[in-house]
C-alpha cells in the first residue's frame, strides 16, 4: 500500500503528495515496476516520453507512475537506487509534495531550468 496521493503541483503539472506523516528514513514509495531501456529504444522515445526515463546506475529505466516525483533542489526524498523506493530525507507532513533531486537521476549533460523556488534552487541544472 501506498499512502501517496496525485494532484495538481504548484512546481509543475502534477504531482506526488505524502497521504500521512513520514519520518526521516522511512520508505515513502517502492516502485512497482523498473523497466530497463536500451539507449537505442530511448532514442526512439517521444520527448514526452522521456521525461520518464531517468538515468540510474548507468542504466536507462522507465520510471513507473508513482515515481513521477517532481525535482527540487530542496527535496524531501531521495532514489535508494540499489532498492527502486523513495526514502524520506527528511521528516516529511501529511499534504507535502513529495520531491526528488533529478541531478542525481539524470545522464551527463542532462539539462532543465527550475522553478522549484527554494532558497537555494539552482535555477539552470
Ligand atoms: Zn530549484
Amino acid at each position: 500500500m501506498i499512502d501517496v496521493v496525485i494532484k495538481k503541483s504548484k512546481i509543475h503539472g502534477e504531482g506526488i503528495f505524502a497521504a500521512r506523516d513520514y519520518n526521516k528514513c522511512e520508505v515513502v514509495i517502492r516502485w512497482s515496476t523498473h523497466c530497463e531501456l536500451s539507449k537505442e529504444k530511448v532514442g526512439k522515445l517521444s520527448e514526452k516520453e522521456k521525461q520518464n526515463v531517468s538515468y540510474i546506475n548507468g542504466k536507462y529505466i522507465l520510471v513507473p507512475p508513482e515515481g513521477r516525483l517532481n525535482h527540487s533542489c530542496n527535496s524531501n526524498v531521495y532514489l535508494d537506487k540499489e532498492n527502486f523506493c523513495y526514502v524520506a530525507k527528511r521528516n516529511i507532513k501529511k499534504g507535502e509534495e513529495l520531491t526528488t533531486d533529478y541531478r542525481k537521476e539524470s545522464e551527463p549533460g542532462f539539462e532543465m531550468i527550475c522553478k522549484c523556488g527554494s532558497k537555494n534552487c539552482h535555477g539552470n541544472i
